[in-house]
């Protein structure tokens, strides 16, 4: 895009005066982002409640540049191996009583569609904020319609974390992982203090410049992206397209290695964390900017529940296509 990336949905370190007000420590590898207790360890399970809110603390709107980076660290998954890329793009159930056929996103083996939804942002990051509107608020709302619509079709569904709670994003990815996720999708929304003009919608998809799981992960993702504008716009937002996102490694900076795909030889990464750490695990993932809270006409929609649930479906629908969804939506 043309546009600057001012809005943190990184896991690069915070340098806003938000952050230090917090009094955030830098995470260190390996060292939970709120340093709390139980960050270290092993995710939850799933994350199932649903259509709850609570009010967010103070906004923030961070300065995004590729170089700076950083991530937490992965060692306790380095020797594990993503999932394999088998190059299934069908199906596979082969189960006759599976309402998934053919899609771009493969279900399971017994014919069931597994989705992880990530409300972007929650517990004492709340994101961005404008006018009394608080995206933590909004994503999780948009998050559970999304969920509830899912569910109706048949769907099972994991929340990637609590509202009160503000996991990592690799633990995030985990608990993706660990529900056997067939796709991941990341809710957020947008702001640019640059150009209040800018609106609507855009998704993040894997980058196509690595070829790393390509088949598992940056098709699928690209397809459910693109349904998902389809989606959005349908329901009367701008469309921004369909884009990646990519971050370039020094191959002589040891310090970013770890932003690189396993065995992957490129010097091409994906900036967003959370289409990296599906990525790497083999999970297609999307990271879908909903609208702009900087823009004035955005913000009418942002503030009136049924366009939240209207958006929340619209993704639910935009999976289950992807999907090869069979029934009625
Ligand atoms: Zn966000």
């Amino acid at each position: 895009m043309s546009y600057r990336l001012n809005h943190d949905c990184t896991d690069r370190p915070h340098t806003t005066a938000r952050d230090a007000d917090a009094s955030r420590p830098p995470r260190e590898p390996g060292q939970g982002e709120q340093g709390d207790a139980g960050s270290d360890a092993a995710p939850g399970g799933p994350v199932l409640s649903r259509r709850t809110l609570a009010l967010g603390a103070a906004g923030v709107v961070a300065l995004g540049v590729a170089i700076g980076l950083r991530l937490s660290s992965c060692s306790h998954h380095s020797d594990d191996d993503p999932q394999p890329d088998n190059g299934d793009s069908s199906d596979a159930s082969g189960n006759p009583s599976s309402q998934f056929s053919g899609g771009a996103i493969p279900v399971g083996d017994d014919g069931t569609l597994t989705v992880a939804i990530d409300p972007g942002h929650g517990g004492d990051d709340s994101g961005t904020e404008e006018s009394g509107l608080v995206e933590a608020d909004i994503c999780w709302t948009v998050a559970n319609y999304c969920v509830g619509y899912l569910e109706d079709h048949g769907v099972t569904v994991v929340l990637t974390r609590g509202r009160t709670t503000n996991p990592t994003l690799e633990d995030r990815t985990q608990v993706a992982v660990n529900a056997g996720a067939d796709a991941l999708l990341s809710v957020h929304i947008n702001y640019n203090d640059q150009d209040p003009g800018l609106s609507g919608v855009t998704v993040y998809r894997p980058t196509d410049q690595t070829s790393y799981l390509e088949q598992t992960t940056t098709v699928p993702a690209t397809a459910l992206a693109n349904n998902v504008i389809g989606e959005l716009t349908a329901i009367g937002l701008n469309s921004n397209g369909a884009v990646s996102q990519e971050l370039y490694i020094d191959p002589n900076d040891a310090t970013q290695a770890k932003y690189a795909y396993p065995g992957d030889t490129s010097n091409v990464s994906d900036y967003y964390a959370m289409v990296r750490w599906p990525r790497k695990y083999g999970i297609p993932a999307v990271l879908v900017e909903h609208a702009f809270l900087s823009n004035e006409g955005d913000r009418e929609l942002l503030s009136d529940d049924g366009f939240l649930k209207k958006m929340g479906e619209a993704d639910a629908r935009a999976i289950l296509e992807t999907a090869g969804y069979t029934g009625t939506l």
